[in-house]
C-alpha cells in the first residue's frame, strides 16, 4: 500500500464531489454528520447537493481549469456521477486523491469496456455483439437472435439509448431510433428478477457489501428496492461474491453498484455497473446499520467502513414527477422514512424524492 492510500482524511477535511444532484446530496448530509466539509462540482447552480454543502463550484465538466482550482481546494476528490470526461478525472487526479480512480471510470462509462472488463475477469454477462454501424446490425441480430436490446455504448442511463429488437423488425430504423454511434446488442433475458449489490472498498482493502435488494423498474426507471429480495440464498451468496471479486480486481476504493439479472434457473448474469451510490442503495438509509451514503465516506475517507447489515425489512419507492405531490400522505404514515432532494421542478421521468417504509427484520 503506498503512503498516500494508507493516509486516514480525519473528520474537519474537505471532500470534493463531482455531480450534484441528489446522491451528492445524501453523500453531503452524511459526511456532514461524520464532521467533513463538503465541496460540490457542478454545472447546475443551486441543485440538490449544493443546497446542503460547505462550498460549490458552478463550471462544466470540461473547463480544466475550474477542476484544477476545486481539486486544489479539497482533500479527496469523489463523484455522484461517472459520466464525467476521462480528461477531467485525469486532472484530479494529478492533484488530489480521486476515489475511485479514473481507470475505474473509464471502465464503467462505456458498455463494452465494461462488459469485457467483466468477461476478462470471468463474471458472467448477457451475451453481446458490438456495433458500429447500422450495417453491422444484421449480422450481430443473427448471432445473438431476437429478441434483443440494441444499447448505446455511453452515456446511457434509465433505459435511454435502448430499442428492443423483435424479429422482422426494421433495422435501420431500430439503429436510428437508438441516437447512438457505438451500441451493443445483447440477447434479451426473460429473467426472474433483478438484483443489485452495493460493495464498498476503502484504501486499506477493506470491503463490506450489501445484501441483494430486488429491483422492479417502470417506464425503464427504477421503482422500487426491496430487502430482503425473497431469493434463494444460494443465489444471494452468487451475486455477493460477484460483487466482492469485481470490487477487487477493479481495486475499488469508494462504492460500487452492480445491477444483475436472476435467471429463470438461478444464474446470475451482471447487466451493469455504478462506482457511486446508487438508487437501489438508498433503503440502507433506515434499513440498515450504516446507510450507503454514511460507507461511502468512509471508503473515500480512508474510515474503518461499518456495519452494512440490514436491521429492518425495507422497501424502497420512488418518486418521479408529481408522486412526489403524495408527502403530506407519505410523512402520516409512522413507518415511512421520506427523503426529498429539494428539486423546484416535479418535471415527468424526474427523480424527486423516495420514501422508506421499515418492518421489523424477517
Ligand atoms: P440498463 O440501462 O442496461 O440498466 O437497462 C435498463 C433496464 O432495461 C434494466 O434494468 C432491465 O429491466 C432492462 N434490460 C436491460 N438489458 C436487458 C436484457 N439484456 N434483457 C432483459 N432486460 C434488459
Amino acid at each position: 500500500m503506498s503512503a498516500e492510500e494508507g493516509q486516514i482524511l480525519p473528520p474537519g477535511s474537505v471532500i470534493g464531489i463531482l455531480g450534484g444532484g441528489q446522491l451528492g446530496r445524501m453523500s453531503a448530509l452524511a459526511a456532514g454528520r461524520l464532521g467533513y466539509k463538503v465541496h460540490i462540482f457542478s454545472p447546475e447552480k443551486d441543485g440538490p447537493a449544493a443546497q446542503v454543502s460547505w462550498k460549490n463550484t458552478v463550471a462544466d465538466y470540461t473547463d480544466l481549469a475550474a477542476l484544477e482550482a476545486f481539486a486544489r481546494s479539497v482533500d479527496v476528490v469523489t463523484f455522484e456521477f461517472e459520466n464525467i470526461p476521462a480528461a477531467a478525472a485525469e486532472v484530479l487526479a494529478k492533484v488530489k486523491p480521486t476515489r475511485p480512480a479514473p481507470r475505474v471510470l473509464h471502465i464503467t462509462q462505456e458498455r463494452l469496456r465494461e462488459k469485457r472488463f467483466l468477461e476478462g475477469i470471468g463474471v458472467p454477462v448477457t451475451d453481446f455483439r458490438k456495433v458500429t454501424s447500422a450495417a453491422d446490425l444484421p449480422d450481430a441480430v443473427a448471432a445473438i437472435g431476437t429478441p434483443s436490446i440494441l444499447k448505446s455504448a455511453s452515456f446511457g442511463y434509465d433505459g435511454k439509448g435502448q430499442v428492443r429488437i423483435e424479429a422482422g423488425m426494421d433495422l435501420d430504423d431500430a439503429w436510428q431510433k437508438m441516437g447512438g454511434s457505438i451500441a451493443i446488442l445483447e440477447g434479451f433475458i426473460d429473467f426472474d428478477c433483478e438484483i443489485s449489490v452495493i460493495v464498498a472498498r476503502n484504501p486499506a482493502g477493506e470491503i463490506a457489501l450489501y445484501e441483494p435488494a430486488r429491483n422492479h423498474h417502470k417506464h425503464h426507471i427504477l421503482d422500487t428496492s426491496t430487502v430482503p429480495a425473497g431469493i434463494p440464498a444460494k443465489v444471494a451468496h452468487a451475486a455477493e461474491a460477484i460483487a466482492r471479486q469485481i470490487a477487487g480486481e477493479i481495486d475499488l476504493i469508494g462504492l460500487l453498484a452492480v445491477e444483475m439479472f436472476v435467471t429463470k434457473d438461478g444464474r446470475v448474469l451482471v447487466n451493469e455497473l455504478a462506482p457511486r451510490p446508487h438508487n437501489s442503495g438508498h433503503w440502507s438509509q433506515d434499513g440498515a446499520v450504516t446507510s450507503q451514503f454514511e460507507q461511502h465516506v468512509r471508503a473515500v475517507c480512508g474510515l474503518p467502513l461499518g456495519n452494512p447489515a440490514r436491521h429492518s425489512d425495507t422497501v424502497m419507492t420512488n418518486l418521479i414527477g408529481d408522486e412526489v405531490e403524495t408527502w403530506p400522505q407519505l410523512l402520516a404514515d409512522p413507518d415511512v422514512k421520506l427523503h426529498l432532494y429539494g428539486k423546484a421542478e416535479a418535471r415527468p421521468g424526474r427523480k424527486m424524492g423516495h420514501w422508506n417504509r421499515i418492518r421489523p427484520k424477517s
